[in-house]
């Protein structure tokens, strides 16, 4: 997969270029392009942005050098604007974009967008209902979640398929050595050997996460006969 951003802050991204992903960047498992739209600028100091029309604070960024930096890209492939308008990016839209050929992000900074940007772009995505400076960390996020879901970036391949949102469901907890930490100790049906216990053990208390902390996720959720029974159980354990 080839990655373009559009930014005026290329050297803040050099996080994805360490750990996994950056492994992944060596071995041409993925490929960053970080483009700099004032370099697209024709006036002599470089002005990348504007007073908006009709007043207020602040400057926009205008369209002539994001139109002419995206120009400048041999192609493109799927182009994605961050804005805190934008509909909020989730674990389903990173594995929607993991299979793509191509993605270019646009980062906005100062007051945002003029607004004939947003029609350059095929989706406009948020990461939360909270403003940020600019759009480089919301980029940086959103690549981060989709490359890990590429083949070959993360060590094990099944650590993807069974996280949080993955399967609907909040991750079970996870525990590792010491067994007992300070009278701490690991649920015992963990360290049984017991296979199907264990699955059993990971999908109810998966299921207990998720009423807990994100019970918005279980409303349109089509719970099984046995999700059903699990979760009458948990409420009941919580009475
Ligand atoms: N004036 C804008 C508004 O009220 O919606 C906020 C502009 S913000 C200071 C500057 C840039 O940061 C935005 O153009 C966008 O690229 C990025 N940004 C800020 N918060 C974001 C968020 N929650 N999700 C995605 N991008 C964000």
């Amino acid at each position: 997969m080839k990655i373009n951003v559009l930014t005026l802050f290329p050297d803040m991204f050099t996080p994805l270029q360490t750990s996994m992903l950056g492994r992944g960047l060596e071995d041409k498992k993925w490929d960053l392009n970080l483009v700099n739209f004032r370099n697209f600028t024709s006036d002599v100091h470089h002005h990348v942005d504007d007073t908006p029309y009709g007043g207020g604070a602040g400057m926009v960024l205008q369209i002539m050098p994001i139109k002419k930096a995206l120009d400048s890209l041999p192609s493109k492939g799927k182009v994605i604007i961050t804005a805190p308008q934008g509909k909020t990016f989730n674990e389903e839209m990173a594995q929607r974009w993991a299979k793509e050929d191509e993605l270019t992000f646009i980062c906005g900074h100062y007051e945002g967008f003029d607004q004939r940007v947003y029609d350059l772009a095929d989706e406009t995505v948020s990461i939360g209902d909270y403003v940020l400076t600019g759009g480089e960390l919301p980029t940086m996020s959103m690549i981060d979640a989709t490359v890990r879901l590429l083949p070959g970036i993360l060590g094990n391949s099944a650590s993807a398929v069974e996280e949080s949102f993955s399967h609907g469901l909040l991750e079970y907890p996870q525990y590792t050595r010491p067994a007992d930490f300070e009278g701490q100790k690991v649920p015992e049906v963990l360290t049984s050997g017991n296979h199907q216990k264990i699955a059993e053990w990971r999908h109810y208390q998966a299921l207990k996460a998720t009423y807990l902390n994100r019970p918005d996720m279980l409303k349109d959720r089509v719970l099984t006969a046995e999700e059903r029974k699990m979760l009458d159980q948990i409420k009941s354990e919580l009475d």
